[in-house]
């Protein structure tokens, strides 16, 4: 028998934007808003993840007390915008390590609340989804603080074939 018949030639399925961006949204599954789920992942340099976190209401509190909707018509008490935690600032929170030069691969472009905290963590890379929100005013104002700051972002785009491949992976790994 051949002796090397057990070193075969493989390859990952996705790189490393795709594995981090994909348990970003993996993330924003957690998420229980009913119009916006955005989920994030810090990384340093060696690949290896730091934080992760999703938008949501406020640790510890009644939940069934504080209000899930995004009616701006109403007072800000009734919004929700004034107690969802952006998963950015989660991931900022529970984090056991310094998030400093880290990358930050988000589904959704920070807001500027976020991008102060990013910016001032002097984390080094944001690498979005979706940037949905690109003419609003907080949108424009997150883009302006992370030019002044040095933290470059880009967008990223899941290959086709990824998304696929994993789809066929879940659905191969449910129990019919
Ligand atoms: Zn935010």
């Amino acid at each position: 028998m051949d002796q090397k018949v057990n070193f075969l030639t493989v390859a990952s399925h996705i790189n490393w934007d795709e594995y981090f961006m994909l348990q970003a949204v993996m993330a924003s599954f957690k998420s229980k808003d009913p119009n916006t789920k955005v989920g994030c992942v810090f990384v340093d340099d060696n690949n290896h993840q730091l934080s992760m976190g999703y938008n949501g209401q406020i640790a510890g509190i009644d939940e069934t007390k504080t209000p899930w909707g995004n009616n701006r018509a109403v007072p800000l008490d009734q919004q929700k915008y004034a107690y969802v935690v952006h998963s950015e600032a989660n991931a900022i929170l529970h984090a056991k390590a310094d998030l400093s030069h880290s990358r930050c691969y988000v589904t959704l472009f920070p807001c500027h609340e976020c991008a102060k905290m990013i910016a001032t963590l002097k984390v080094r890379e944001v690498v979005f989804l979706s940037d949905k929100y690109s003419d609003s005013v907080e949108n424009q104002i997150a883009k302006r603080i992370f030019d002044m700051s040095g933290v470059t972002y880009r967008e990223l785009k899941l290959r086709h074939e990824t998304v696929e491949q994993f789809t066929a992976y879940i659905s191969a790994v449910i129990p019919k």
